[in-house]
Formats: C-alpha cells, sequence, structure tokens
C-alpha cells in the first residue's frame, strides 16, 4: 500500500475533457489523461482492502490494488506487467470500459471510489508510449491450427492466447477490417483506431493471422454477409483446423415494429454508427445517413444510444433528442443496498453533455411522415407496475423526427450463422456454452466453442476479453491435455 493515509487526505479527482466546443469539430478522443503527479495521488487513495472488492468487480479480475501500490511508486513498467496479466487489451478497457470495478471499490462506499480505470489507461498509455508492449513470441510451435471466427475483443483476446502458447492461429472477419465493435460501432472520439491497428501488427508479429472480408457461413443476406468477398462453409473450416473458436458477436437488433417504421429516416444505430467509423478511417460511403441539419430522435436510453447521440451532434444535427422507455433512475444508487454491485442510477455521458434532451418512461407509437419520408413521431407517457406497463391515458404527444435512430440493443447473435454452425442455442438464442467444469466454452459440437457477446448475449468489451481468455485456455486444453494459460 502506497500510501496509509491516502484515503483520507486526497480527493478523486476524474480525467480532464476538452471543452465540448472544441471536441464537437472532429472526431478524436477527447479525453486528457492524468499527470505523473496526479495519478500518484489517484494511486495513494487506494486503502490495499485485505478483500479487494474491486478484483472480484473486475470481470478479467485485474490486480488493482498491485497497480495502484506501483502508479504511487512511480513504477510503471511493473504496473504494466501486472495489468497485462490478467488483460491483454488494457487501452481498450482504460477508454470505453464503464468500470464495474469503481463501482464495488471499497472507499465507495462512504467516499468516492479509487479513479482505477483513469489508472488503468496512464499505465498503458505509458507502456505503449516507452516501448514497453512488444510482441510475445512462443518459443514452441505445438503444430495445432485454430480458427476464429469474429474479430471483436473475444476474438482478439482468445487468439492472442492461444498464439502465445504455440497454436497457429487464423482470425476470420467478414467485414473489410478488423475490432468487431471496437472499429465499426464505438465511435471514434471514443476510441481511436489505431490503438486496434498496434495490437492487430503486435498479434501479426506473435503468429496470427487475420482474414478479413470472409464470412464463415452460407448464401446469407446481404444484411448478415456485411460485404465479405469470400465465404468459407463451417464444416470446411472444421475439416481444415483443429479447433473453432466462435466468437461473432451478438449482431440481431432489436427492432420497433410500430406503424411507419417503414419510412425513410428511421434506422438501426448500427446502420449509422459504422458507417462514420468508415468516414473517419478515409473511406467514401455511398449516400451515407447524415444527420446535418435534422431533428434527431434516439430511441433508447443506453450506450449505443449515447453513440448515436455523439456522432448526430459532430454531424450538426439541429436537435437531438433521447428517449427512453424505463423511467428515469436515481441520480444516486443507495450505496448500501447495491453495494458491491453495479447500480442502476442516472449517468450522463459526455455525449449528453454536448448537447441532448433527455426524456424517459417515453413509448412511441407511431413514425407520421410524407412523399415516404419520416417527419414526426408521436409517442405516450408510460408508467411502470408491478413490471407492467401501461399507457398514461391522454399522454399521447409528437416531436419532429427528420431521423430516428432504434438504439434499444441487440436481441441475440444472426440466428443463421449458428444454424450454420449446427450448434445449439439457449433459451435467449444465444449458442449454449457453459463457463465451468469440463464442459466450458464448448458448443454442443465436438471442437468447436465459443465466446463473448455470441455465447452470452450483448455485454461488455471487458466481459469479451474474459472469455476470450478463458475460452482460450478451454482449447488449450481440448488440444494439448492441459494447459497454462490462466483460467
Ligand atoms: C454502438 C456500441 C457501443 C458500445 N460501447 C461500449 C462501450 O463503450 N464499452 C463497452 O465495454 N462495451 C460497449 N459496447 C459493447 C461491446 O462493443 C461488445 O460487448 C463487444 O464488442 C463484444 O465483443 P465480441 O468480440 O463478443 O463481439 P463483436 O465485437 O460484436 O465482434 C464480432 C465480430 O464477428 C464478426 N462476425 C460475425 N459473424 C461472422 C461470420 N459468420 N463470419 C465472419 N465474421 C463474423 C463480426 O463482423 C464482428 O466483427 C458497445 C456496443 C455497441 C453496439
Ligand atoms: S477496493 Fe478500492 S480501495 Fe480497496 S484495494 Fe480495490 S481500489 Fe483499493
Amino acid at each position: 500500500m502506497g500510501k496509509i493515509t491516502g484515503f483520507m487526505e486526497f480527493q478523486r479527482q476524474e480525467e480532464g475533457y476538452l471543452a465540448p466546443e472544441a471536441r464537437l469539430k472532429n472526431y478524436k478522443e477527447f479525453v486528457i489523461h492524468l499527470s505523473h503527479d496526479q495519478a500518484k495521488v489517484q494511486g495513494a487513495r487506494c486503502m490495499d482492502c485485505g478483500i479487494p472488492f474491486c478484483n472480484s468487480g473486475c470481470p478479467v479480475n485485474n490486480i488493482i490494488p498491485d497497480w495502484n501500490d506501483l502508479v504511487y511508486r512511480g513504477h510503471y513498467r511493473e504496473a504494466l506487467n501486472v495489468l497485462h496479466s490478467t488483460n491483454n487489451f488494457p487501452e481498450f478497457t482504460g477508454r470505453i470500459c464503464p468500470a464495474p470495478c469503481e463501482s464495488a471499490c471499497t472507499l465507495g462506499i462512504h467516499e468516492l471510489p479509487v479513479g482505477i480505470k483513469s489508472i488503468e489507461h496512464k499505465i498503458i498509455d505509458e507502456g505503449w508510449e516507452h516501448g514497453w508492449v512488444v510482441p510475445q513470441i512462443s518459443d514452441v510451435k505445438t503444430g495445432k491450427k485454430v480458427a476464429i471466427v469474429g474479430s471483436g475483443p473475444a476474438g482478439l483476446a482468445a487468439a492472442q492466447q492461444l498464439a502465445r502458447v504455440g497454436h497457429d492461429v487464423t482470425v476470420f472477419e467478414k467485414a473489410d477490417r478488423i475490432g468487431g465493435l471496437l472499429r465499426y460501432g464505438i465511435p471514434d472520439f471514443k476510441m481511436e483506431k489505431h490503438h486496434i491497428d498496434r495490437r492487430v501488427e503486435q498479434m501479426e508479429a506473435e503468429g496470427v493471422k487475420f482474414r478479413t472480408s470472409v464470412l464463415i457461413g452460407k448464401d446469407f443476406p446481404a444484411t448478415v454477409a456485411n460485404g465479405s468477398k469470400e465465404t468459407i462453409f463451417p464444416e470446411d473450416l472444421e475439416k481444415d483446423f483443429d479447433a473453432v473458436v466462435m466468437a461473432g458477436g451478438a449482431e440481431a437488433p432489436r427492432d420497433l415494429p410500430v406503424p411507419g417504421r417503414e419510412l425513410k429516416g428511421v434506422h438501426f444505430a448500427m446502420d449509422f454508427l459504422p458507417q462514420q467509423n468508415k468516414v473517419n478511417a478515409g473511406d467514401k460511403i455511398k449516400d451515407q445517413i447524415k444527420a446535418t441539419g435534422k431533428h434527431v430522435v434516439v430511441i433508447g436510453g443506453g450506450d449505443t444510444g449515447s453513440d448515436c447521440v455523439g456522432t448526430s451532434n459532430r454531424h450538426g444535427a439541429a436537435s437531438v433528442t433521447q428517449f427512453e422507455l424505463m423511467p428515469m433512475p436515481p441520480e444516486q444508487e443507495n450505496k448500501p443496498l447495491v453495494w458491491p454491485y453495479w447500480p442502476t442510477k442516472l449517468r450522463t455521458s459526455s455525449s449528453h453533455e454536448e448537447g441532448c434532451e433527455r426524456d424517459w418512461a417515453v413509448a412511441t407509437k407511431r413514425f407520421e411522415g410524407k412523399n415516404g419520408k419520416v417527419e414526426k413521431l408521436i409517442a405516450c407517457r408510460v408508467e411502470w407496475k408491478d413490471g407492467k406497463m401501461a399507457e398514461v391515458p391522454g399522454s399521447e404527444f409528437e416531436v419532429k423526427a427528420d431521423l430516428v435512430l432504434l438504439a434499444m440493443g441487440f436481441v441475440s447473435p444472426v440466428a443463421q450463422v449458428l444454424d450454420a454452425f449446427s450448434v445449439d442455442k439457449d433459451a435467449r438464442g444465444n449458442v449454449r456454452a457453459a463457463t465451468e467444469g469440463d464442459s466450458s466454452y464448448k458448443t454442443s459440437k465436438p471442437g468447436v466453442f465459443a465466446a463473448g457477446d455470441m455465447r452470452r448475449g450483448q455485454s461488455l468489451v471487458v466481459w469479451a476479453i474474459r472469455e476470450g481468455r478463458q475460452c482460450a485456455r478451454a482449447v488449450d486444453e481440448y488440444l494439448m491435455g492441459s494447459s497454462v494459460l490462466p483460467r
């Protein structure tokens, strides 16, 4: 423990942001990370708890008290080693993780929690800056071939772990670039994409092969194929490789089947957000969905909705409104009731701060428009009683809407992909695979494994990394009989 009295002496300090006027001019990251002095003070706030709840609150079980102490002492290289021992990609989580570890921090019971995420961000940025993040090339080659389907955080984590124990790993990705939702979905202003490119380079040096624009499946509709140029049947992949990991994410969006849904100008968030990622990467998009000068309504109060808000404001929308079906959560959680778990509370993102009207307990009844184009949205207020929703009589209202973005989450993985692999599904339509015991990450088909959103349903980057790592161990055990990879 760095400073015994640190938690009593020092206040939490958040990372800074550029002012909204400056950051709205482009799609670049705008978080200003802590200076060395600031990080030292934040590290000193850690109490090095006998039972570090942060460690179990973190899905990858980051060894947080140890790196807090090392940062306090200025030993960044050692801190990076500890961080990398549990997390392949801290530059992703240090930027976009909602930090369940901080909700679990013991200091958070009576004070503001330790700024764990900002310290993680600082450690990994120092690591890259000083050239400490280098390929870890395996000395042994097992001669076993593993195919990973999907290059999101789950697929990447599995691939890196497996290559580091000597397997011959190929990642297949139907999109034209590697990264899954990190690349196409999460806006550049939350995470610039050169962070992914840098890791891909490291992994290539470690022996991982990447094949983009290759769909593993059958003759799927264009919405699933996503512009891929080549198709490989799952049965051929299974013949050519000793093990296959399904890490294709949960891509089936939740729709809003109300009258007027077919009008032009009503889009899924995931039709809108990846286009801007591509434009930022230098691609030309024909008929890009733009919010410029439009009254935008975002339906869905979560993170994807917030990303639509930030992107719409960068396009120069005339107004942005976000509706959520659930009631407005409390501003502060009831700590003794919820700690150390992730609390339901009002969360205002940096995108909300840039300009957005938010309204809760609102249901969309229909869209109306002229000449096939949406012009307004008719909504009503709802009340929730005993878990059931009811319209508040006489509460109907309308808002102007030239662009409606549906950001209501994802139902499951795409069923056609799972059917093409002929693997069992669970009750929610995800790939059925346990995470414990002998059947860990194993699907109903021998030699085929599943990890990330494709197995657990839509979730978080940090959970995808955990599953990729744990799945890699399960694959290694299957291929070699035992494994030195961490659980
Ligand atoms: C807009 C948006 C913002 C988000 N923001 C955050 C955030 O800030 N923080 C956070 O922690 N989480 C966030 N999430 C959630 C997070 O991105 C996901 O939980 C995470 O990326 C899941 O990782 P994954 O590897 O399981 O799948 P994905 O990232 O979905 O990657 C799956 C990949 O598999 C490919 N694929 C699918 N099927 C095939 C096939 N048959 N053949 C070949 N390739 C295939 C897909 O093209 C895709 O690239 C966000 C999600 C969205 C949609
Ligand atoms: S729970 Fe908080 S105070 Fe305790 S060890 Fe973890 S970060 Fe430090």
